[in-house]
């Protein structure tokens, strides 16, 4: 009778360190899933928000990565007492372009053109899709003859891909730019930097487009 109950508390003793070591295990593997799932969570998290961030016709920054970049440069200058630079870039005559070529045609036209604009900008500027068939340059640290140089190339550098026009006396796609430029102070304000850029804009497109106006709105 005792070597029988040795021998059942023996099994039992067993039972319970396999249980044990059951649960342990399980454990072990839950707690590895967790981990896997938070990583992959995470990258998802990272790819949401790089997404969020990207215009998806063209791949190059959206409207919202502008508005954070353009608020955060302008502090950052104003701290610095350095310029800020602002390039305002349109598609010229794009309706006609859009109406006779077909919309397909319109937005991989839109796609070639923010490729070389990205092409031409330095480690530092943003290019960024502002809306419809207009783009933006944030170039910091940048004065105004610079940021007209910067313009006038991406201006050179969309006319030079040779994107046929439908309209005769455009013959090519090109693009009318406004620069503005201005150091940033308490008593100036980001939107007057973007007005100035876009009234410059204005002035390309009565100029007779595909040139670059500004300078002439430089506040120092
Ligand atoms: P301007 O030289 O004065 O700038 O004339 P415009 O014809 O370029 O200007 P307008 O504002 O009249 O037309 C812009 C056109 O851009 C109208 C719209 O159909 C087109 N557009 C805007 N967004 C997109 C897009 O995402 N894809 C395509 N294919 N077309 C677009
Ligand atoms: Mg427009
Ligand atoms: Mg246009």
């Amino acid at each position: 009778l005792r070597r029988e109950k040795i021998n059942a508390q023996q099994q039992l003793v067993e039972t319970q360190q396999r249980l044990l070591e059951n649960l342990q295990s399980s454990e072990r593997i839950l707690a590895q899933r967790v981990d896997e799932r938070t990583e992959q969570l995470l990258a998802l998290n990272q790819k949401l928000e790089a997404l969020s961030m990207v215009d998806g016709l063209t791949g190059i920054a959206n409207r919202r990565q502008f508005d954070q970049v353009l608020a955060r440069e302008w502090t950052h200058m104003q701290r610095k007492g350095h310029n800020l630079a602002l390039v305002m870039l349109d598609v010229d005559h794009f309706k006609t372009y859009n109406d006779v070529c077909g919309h397909q045609a319109g937005d991989e036209c839109l796609r070639s053109v923010a490729q070389a604009i990205a092409s031409i900008c330095r480690t530092g500027d943003l290019v960024a899709r502002y809306g419809g068939e207009e783009f933006v340059i944030i170039a910091p640290g940048t004065d105004g003859s610079q940021a007209v140089q910067l313009a006038q190339r991406a201006c050179d550098t969309v006319r030079a891909l040779a994107m046929p026009h439908p309209l005769e006396h455009a013959a090519v796609v090109t693009v009318s730019c406004g620069v503005a430029v201005m150091v940033p102070s308490p008593d100036s304000t980001l939107e007057a930097l973007l007005g100035y850029a876009d009234a410059a804009l204005y002035q390309a497109k009565a100029r007779g487009r595909n040139q670059v106006v500004g300078g002439d709105f430089e506040a120092k």
